[in-house]
């Protein structure tokens, strides 16, 4: 006999996405499981840089449009809920950094300071004194150096603290076995059925919430049939390919270096990370990653070798050791292809595809989809469901930094 297990909502996926809906609907009273099916934050959350920003490097352009504004809040909004008084409790996440740096080249200074001047951004990035640089840049660098209110933060306690509360609504999802997706006649989605150990499971949810990140598509494929999916179902991807210097240097940095052009994307944003083995890990984003994911991997460390060498000409990094891999960014399809500005919702009767943009916009997600749970009048029930303890909690992904 199968077991049957009624719920609220069924997640898929376990990124930022899925962690943050979870988070948010069980606190309204929703009862609601989540389906990983290989390790919590395995796919572009792990991945990330841990950067929460308030889209500054947006207004580096001059233009202060849609994405400024919907993610100028999201630092104070994350701050309060490290400190627990936010919507969703993230006491116990490390903070690697509460600010990050911006340093442009000489040759851009006297356009940063009209861009300082404008008023959008007064108190939100400051000029930082010489005998206040932080200790890797200390003497080494004439400035400007700008410290901008963002915060970067250590993914993997994130992630801990994000499951840690709800570990038994969180179950492997193991799609080795067979399993199945079952919609009424009317189209809607009704059941998930898997197997593990020998024995099947059906679950069955009022709403379907999927934020599988890359994986949508394939889940969807199986879901909807393709002349079915709506336009706004549709995914894009950005490839990167990401560059990690594993070293000692003792002082960590987190910095947006920018190239001579103002332009959205710095040259190399660097994020500082400790590896198991005691060594830090030098994470390298930006243009470096974007332009990166033309190259062969041999060719990207020569690059990030070079701009490296170029921009910390103080550094000895003779014992480093350089790594790299591709990833994509997966997001909603937009017009042009370019980044989407906000986080997303894109519905098909009771089932809705959820996507972050990015992992600072978790919260702006998070709120979209209890109103529309609210909108839809989907009232929290109570169920008597059989006990599943049989079935696993996926534990949660290892970063970059310590799989290389
Ligand atoms: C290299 C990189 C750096 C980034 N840095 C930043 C940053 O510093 N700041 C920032 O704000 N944003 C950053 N982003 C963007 C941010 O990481 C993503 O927008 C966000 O993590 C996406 O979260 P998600 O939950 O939608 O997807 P994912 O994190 O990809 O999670 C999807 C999950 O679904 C699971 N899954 C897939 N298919 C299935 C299935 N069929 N069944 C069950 N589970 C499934 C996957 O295993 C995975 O765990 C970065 C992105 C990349 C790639």
């Amino acid at each position: 006999m199968p077991s049957v297990i009624e719920k609220d909502a069924l997640i898929i996926g376990g990124g930022i996405a899925g962690l943050w809906m979870l988070n948010r609907l069980r606190a309204e009273g929703y009862d609601v499981m989540l389906l990983e099916k290989n390790q919590l934050g395995a796919g572009q959350t792990i991945a990330s840089q841990g950067m929460i920003h308030g889209g500054i490097k947006y207004a580096l352009t001059g233009n202060l449009n849609t994405a400024s504004e919907a993610i100028a809040d999201m630092p104070e909004h994350w701050e309060a809920c490290l400190a627990g008084t936010g919507d969703v409790d993230l006491r116990g996440t490390n903070i690697l950094s509460k600010h990050y740096y911006m340093w442009p080249r000489n040759s851009l200074r006297s356009r940063f300071n009209a861009f300082l001047g404008s008023k959008a951004l007064r108190g939100k990035v400051t000029s930082v004194d010489k005998e206040n640089y932080p200790a890797f840049f200390q003497t080494h660098i004439k400035g400007p150096l700008y410290k901008l209110k963002d915060i970067v933060l250590d993914v993997p306690s994130l992630l801990n603290c994000l499951s840690k509360t709800h570990q038994s609504n969180i179950k492997l999802f193991n799609r080795d076995k067979w399993w199945s997706v079952e919609r009424n006649a009317e189209g809607e989605f009704k059941s998930l059925t898997m197997q593990q150990d020998n024995e099947t499971y059906i679950i069955k949810a009022k709403q379907l919430i999927i934020s599988s990140g890359e994986g949508s598509k394939d889940f969807l494929k199986k879901l909807i049939p393709e002349k079915e999916l709506p336009d706004n179902m549709q995914m894009q991807l950005r490839p990167l390919q990401m560059t990690l210097v594993k070293h000692t240097q003792p002082h960590p940095i987190h910095v947006h270096c920018v190239a001579d052009q103002l332009t959205a994307t710095p040259e190399v944003t660097i994020t500082t990370h400790q590896c198991a083995d005691g060594s830090s890990a030098w994470y390298l984003g930006g243009e470096l990653a974007e332009s990166g994911a033309h190259r062969t991997q041999e060719e990207q460390i020569q690059v990030a070798q070079k701009k490296i060498s170029e921009l910390f000409p103080w550094c000895d990094l003779s014992n480093a050791q350089w790594h790299s891999f591709f990833i994509n960014r997966a997001e909603a399809q937009t017009k042009n292809g370019k980044r989407p500005e906000t986080a997303s919702i894109h519905q098909h009767k009771n089932i809705t595809l959820c996507w972050p943009s990015k992992l600072t916009l978790a919260p702006d997600l998070g709120q979209q989809i209890v109103n529309l749970f609210q909108e839809k009048n989907v009232e929290p029930a109570n169920y008597n469901n059989p006990d599943l303890s049989n079935l696993n909690f996926p534990g949660i992904a290892v970063p970059p930094w310590d799989t290389m």
